[in-house]
């Protein structure tokens, strides 16, 4: 066992703090990771502070990791001492239903592990990346291409495949107009992958103040939602509209955006109920759907099309005693884009 520097949630409703935690002993299929770095998702926040639901504590978030593998088990092929890897919101899956076999492990029939917050198979509760090293099963495990620098990677892990799944999914590319809502972490990948596919890419911000990057970003247009006539506007014309809003909002006003047969593809995750009126769906038979990250040769695919594109998150690199005010900054929608945290800091 390894006790390492971590950083992490007391209790639901203290500030995070230093701790240690400990990492099992390398079985067959292991892989030992010294992270180097980790990406704050809004998930975080809601998991640290038990938003969606009751969490064990302590709980050492993150799942947007990027390190260099120090050691491996006996059984493992795929990675070697030294090679650049990353890891994003899942450490395991049961890998023989039927959607574990279609690459699909995030929707395993007898439950994926989550990185942190779930009891693992071997009983253990696991802990994330804002620590020096972690232990993960090899097939969970993602090469980092050469020409992404590790600091960028950690956010491709979550963010980046979070978004390039419903774009690739309802084939974003030349010739189809894509909304994204939400200009955050998620929001700005989800621009700059739907601009590389070449699609026309709008923003719905709350406000104008993101106007400016918005466009610097790859998006053809603003608009701010805050003016309610904007939204009217835009009626019956984009094809997929991907939602990355992380509070409840109204959904009929965006599913008002689809011209025919097209797709609002949520992936925000609001602790909240909500509701749409059905009439929202029947014009122009629209799409309601959702999706959760992607399987594992699915975000092995968006790592090669972002290194292919030269695409990467803008970060703004803290150091670990900085995690609880950039908390406080993600829930203010004051992130521009993705926070991640120099492990180094921590050692
Ligand atoms: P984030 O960086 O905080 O971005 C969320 C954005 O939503 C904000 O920047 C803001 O954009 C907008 N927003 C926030 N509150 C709003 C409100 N009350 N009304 C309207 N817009 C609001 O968060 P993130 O890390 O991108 O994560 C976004 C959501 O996705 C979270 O719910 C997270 O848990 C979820 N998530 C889901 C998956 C999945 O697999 N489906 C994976 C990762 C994260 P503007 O300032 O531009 O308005
Ligand atoms: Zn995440």
């Amino acid at each position: 066992m390894l006790t390492v520097n971590a950083v992490g949630a007391p209790s639901a409703t203290d500030p995070l703090e230093p701790m240690t935690i400990d990492r099992r002993d390398l079985n067959p299929e292991d892989v030992l990771i010294e992270i180097r770095f980790c990406g704050i998702c809004h998930s975080d926040i809601n998991h640290a502070r038990s938003i969606w639901h009751p969490e064990r504590y302590p709980l050492v978030p993150g799942h947007e990791i990027a390190g260099v593998v120090t050691a491996v088990g006996r059984d493992v092929t795929r990675h070697a001492p030294g090679d650049r890897v990353g890891v994003g919101c899942m450490v395991d899956s049961c890998g023989h239903c039927g959607n574990c076999l279609n690459g699909e492990e995030q929707y395993c029939l007898n439950g994926m592990t989550l990185t942190f917050g779930s009891v693992d198979r071997h009983g253990e509760y696991t802990q994330g990346g804002y620590s020096t090293h972690i232990v993960v099963k090899d097939d969970f495990v993602l090469k980092i291409p050469d020409n992404i620098a590790l600091e960028d990677a950690g956010p491709l892990l979550c963010a980046g495949i979070t978004t390039y799944w419903p774009l690739a999914h309802w084939q974003a590319g030349p010739g189809k107009r894509v909304a994204v809502i939400g200009l955050g972490g998620l929001g700005h990948m989800a621009i700059k992958i739907a601009a590389a596919m070449g699609s026309e890419v709008a923003v719905l911000s709350q406000t104008t103040r993101k106007r400016d990057d918005a466009l610097r970003l790859g998006a053809h247009e603003f608009h701010a939602t805050g003016d309610p006539g904007e939204l009217a506007k835009l009626a019956d014309s984009f094809d997929i509209v991907v939602n990355t809003v992380s509070a409840a909002v109204d959904l009929d006003p965006y599913l008002s955006l689809l011209a025919l047969g097209g797709t609002l593809a949520n992936v925000g995750a609001p602790a909240e109920a909500q509701t749409f009126s059905m009439w929202s769906v029947l014009r122009n038979r629209r799409n309601l759907a959702g999706s959760l990250i992607g399987g594992n040769r699915e975000t092995q695919e968006m790592l090669d099309f972002c290194s292919e594109h030269g695409i990467g998150p803008e970060i703004e690199m803290i150091a670990a005693d900085g995690i609880n005010e950039a908390y406080e900054r993600v829930l203010s929608s004051d992130v521009r884009y993705r926070f991640v945290i120099d492990i180094a800091t921590l050692s």
